[in-house]
């Protein structure tokens, strides 16, 4: 007799539920943080004759050599350091803790910031901690370093700036963290584009120092590209565990064209910051709401009544994150993704609107 899943699969995997992307069908999408801009026509031109004349009955090469200078003269990769490339910075984090899964070891990350670390850290069956920030979403450094020492934890993470709260930590902090660290520290520059700030030039000081950054908060969301930049002896033990062709050839000739024009880019995420500070000098006129300051491309606001604020928004063709889910410090906490400035009235409109209305 055959088993079924209930026989089969872990118990933890068959208590979860599945990632939920919400339909955003006709509505102004402002929930996952994409840039709202699309590329100039030329530039898309450009973009389609590149991919025309890709050779896609083969393989990719995973060393990717075009993609890979592009990324070092734009980004100021040192030759010195290798860079990992993965489908998305998520599958940068999957194979970065397959790589530590060692039984025992420990993933710790401040609390909250972004879930999938302790998602990958489950499916790979380790202990994830969390350590909780203050209440203003600042760390709480004596407690990160002194659970450093009482874990002993395998890799950190750190979200720089930290989503969902959008704030950059402590230089001084981090520094004092990835010093103390016992072992590997990940700093995500998810944000990097809006935050002006990095742990990038970094890398020399800290030989237990990776830092990984995408292209999706970029523009480039769709094509699924994400990187690591590290010390050799890092980043040649990930890429065993990487999958051979983890990125395709698409995305590869696509990420470097996109890159070869990266003013484009760099203008959008300029206007996408100006928003950002409009934004954030509107939202604190608004009587009951509290604005948390940020330094990436979206806002987390606090309202009297979070979920009804949310659907309130989504009635008015607005859809933005919902973060009241019982997650500590996101007690009726929203976050709004800085759109186009049309866009940005809207959300603002619809978000005054949906407070107002009891
Ligand atoms: C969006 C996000 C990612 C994931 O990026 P992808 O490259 O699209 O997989 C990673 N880290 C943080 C902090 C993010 O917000």
């Amino acid at each position: 007799m055959s088993a079924g899943p209930e026989r089969v699969i872990r118990d933890d995997i068959r208590a979860l539920t599945a990632y939920h992307v919400q339909s955003a069908e006709g509505m102004v999408k402002l929930d996952a943080m994409e840039n709202p801009y699309r590329l100039p026509e030329g530039l898309r031109r450009e973009i389609g004759e590149v991919v025309a004349n890709a050779e896609i009955n083969r393989y990719p090469d995973p060393t990717a050599p075009a993609l890979i200078q592009r990324l070092r003269k734009v980004m100021g990769i040192g030759s010195e350091y290798d860079i990992l490339l993965g489908n998305g910075s998520d599958e940068i984090i999957h194979i970065i803790i397959q790589s530590v899964a060692r039984p025992g070891a420990v993933v710790l990350a401040p609390r909250p910031c972004f879930f999938m670390f302790s998602h990958y850290a489950q499916f790979a069956g380790l202990r994830y901690v969390g350590v909780l920030l203050n209440p203003d979403f600042t760390l709480d450094t004596g407690a990160f370093l002194r659970a450093l020492t009482e874990h002993r934890p395998a890799v950190v993470f750190i979200d720089y700036p930290n989503n969902p709260s959008g704030n950059l930590f402590s230089d001084e902090a981090l520094a004092q963290i990835i010093a103390a660290a016992p072992g590997l520290v990940v700093i995500d520059e998810a944000y990097h584009p809006f935050a002006g700030k990095s742990f990038m030039t970094r890398l020399a000081e800290f030989p237990n120092l990776v830092v990984m950054r995408t292209l999706s908060k970029l523009g480039l969301a769709g094509i699924r590209l994400g990187y690591a930049a590290g010390r050799p002896e890092w980043i040649r033990e990930f890429d065993k565990v990487r999958p051979p062709y983890n990125v395709n050839m698409l995305t590869h000739l696509v990420a470097e064209r996109v890159l070869a024009h990266h003013d484009v880019l760099d203008a959008q995420a300029r206007s996408i910051n100006a928003e950002r500070e409009r934004l954030d000098g509107e939202l604190r006129k608004l009587a009951r709401v509290t604005v948390f300051p940020s330094k990436a491309n979206f806002i987390l606001v606090r309202v009297p009544d979070a979920p009804r604020v949310f659907e309130g928004m989504r009635r008015r063709g607005v859809l933005v994150k919902n973060l009241h889910t019982g997650m500590p410090l996101l007690d009726q906490c929203i976050r709004l993704t800085i759109g186009t400035p049309e866009e940005n009235r809207r959300c603002l409109a619809a978000f005054a609107q949906a407070l107002a209305e009891h």
